[in-house]
């Protein structure tokens, strides 16, 4: 019989983190049954604020014999309660077990889960109706991770190879020799990615917390995934590592909405014009975007850095595509940008001084009159239109890697450009 479990919301800032802890249990339970398929890291959805990082979730599947299924339960629940971070106040775990084939409305629990937010009474009534057993530790918000990374469908994937650090080191600086990461990224890119920032020269494989994880690779073809681990030098011991199969920078989060529909929290893809020209606060890029139900505010922040200067670019009346996830901000609903695509956009006019009809000369603004500075002619001030370039082509354009979300798709990846477009052309917006 198979047996599913699920756990999720076990760490908080301070420490540990839920892929750790599912894979020793991996480990563990690979003992005393047989896995089927490597454990799963899902990410849901990005928006919500109860998220300690990446709002990943942790499931794992096993072939089990029915007498040894209570003491899996027991393993499991053992290891929840000795390592997770109880002390934090925002940390909630959450245990699911389910038996059998993963039923519909699991699958479509889970999608929820991805893509709006849902509550920990939701969670608990779906788990009633497929039978499914949980475990709440203190509120127990983490059944609602454990619950959606079970019965997700997990059709498109990508891999990421997690290493762990011997806990004396847990809370140090990460030792891992850069030039080791630039050698292993030149051999192995894009087949894994993220590795580093190639403008600023920095490495992205080490995260920065007190957490247990040395380093993460992610990548499309898992054996190029170990073997790009292979190639980096560490400079402090690796306790273990895992690789996990996860719905990482597949755009699953994202589907189609009118801006009418958009909710707090909801991740989603719309298509919408421009209304007035953009405006900055503080380092951040603003503007409104409205369809035929509704309006809503958008917005490049600061850690988005040079993908701000495309934004900048956009004009009233251009009609683009946009993907990201939708927060509140100063109160407003605002759809935190993560991707845009110019669909139409206006011509671009600028309105410049006439050459001297006279001398040819240069004209110079005088008032409501223009003075040529050769000759000296004098004439009303009347400015010519002009198109000029619009500087935006037809394409996605992204945020860097360091802003980008677990679950963006990289526009280097194979369906890096199609799945955005893919979902406007299903509604024969595109
Ligand atoms: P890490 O990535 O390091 O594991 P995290 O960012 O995953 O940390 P968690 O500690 O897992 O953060 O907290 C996320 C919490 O939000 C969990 O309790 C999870 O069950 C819950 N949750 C996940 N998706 C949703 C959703 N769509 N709506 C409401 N709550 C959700």
């Amino acid at each position: 019989m198979r047996l599913h479990i699920g756990i999720d919301d076990t760490d908080s800032p301070n420490g540990m983190c839920t892929t750790y802890l599912g894979a020793l249990l991996y480990r563990e339970l690979s003992r005393l049954a047989e896995p089927i398929d490597l454990p799963r890291l899902i990410r849901l959805n990005p928006n919500i604020p109860y998220k300690t990082r990446g709002n990943g979730a942790v499931a794992m599947t096993f072939e089990v014999d029915e007498e040894t299924i209570p003491e899996i339960k027991d393993t499991v629940l053992f290891y929840v309660n000795q390592l997770s971070d109880f002390t934090h106040e925002n940390t909630n775990p959450g245990v699911v077990f389910f038996e059998g084939n993963t039923p519909e409305e699991l699958r479509e629990f889970s999608l929820r889960a991805l893509r709006e937010h849902v509550t920990i009474e939701e969670a608990e009534r779906i788990a009633r109706e497929v039978e499914a057993e949980y475990f709440k530790f203190k509120v127990g918000r983490g059944i609602i991770g454990s619950l959606a990374a079970i019965g997700y469908p997990l059709e498109r994937f990508t891999y990421e190879l997690l290493a762990y650090r011997e806990p004396d080191n847990w809370g140090t600086q990460r030792r891992v020799d850069k030039e080791s990461v630039f050698l292993a990224d030149s051999w192995s890119y894009p087949f894994t990615y993220d590795n580093l920032d190639p403008y600023k020269r920095s490495v992205l494989i080490t995260p920065h917390g007190k957490d247990p994880v040395l380093v993460g690779i992610r990548g499309i073809d898992r054996g190029r995934v170990i073997q790009t681990f292979e190639r980096v030098k560490f400079k402090e011991p690796v306790a273990f590592y895992q690789l996990f199969k996860t719905n990482q920078n597949t755009d699953d989060h994202l589907t189609y909405k009118k801006i009418g529909e958009l909710k707090l929290y909801d991740s989603a893809v719309v298509r919408g014009t421009v209304v007035k020209p953009y405006w900055e606060r503080g380092r951040h890029v603003f503007f409104e975007l409205e369809d035929e139900t509704g309006r809503i505010r958008v917005a490049a922040f600061e850690p988005t850095k040079k993908f701000r200067n495309y934004v900048r670019k956009l004009l009233p009346g251009d009609e683009i595509i946009a993907a990201g996830g939708v927060k509140e901000h100063e109160g407003v609903l605002t759809l935190n940008l993560e991707k845009f695509y110019p669909v139409k956009l206006v011509p671009r006019i600028e309105y410049q001084k006439p050459k001297c009809p006279k001398c040819g000369g240069t004209m110079k603004s005088k008032g409501d009159y223009l003075k040529c500075k050769r000759c000296g002619h004098k004439m009303p001030k009347k400015l010519i239109p002009v198109e000029v370039p619009r500087e935006l082509e037809r394409k996605i354009y992204e945020v860097p890697p360091d802003a980008r979300k677990h679950l963006s798709r990289p526009l280097v990846l194979p369906g890096g450009e199609e799945r955005v477009l893919e979902l406007l052309q299903a509604k024969g917006l595109k």
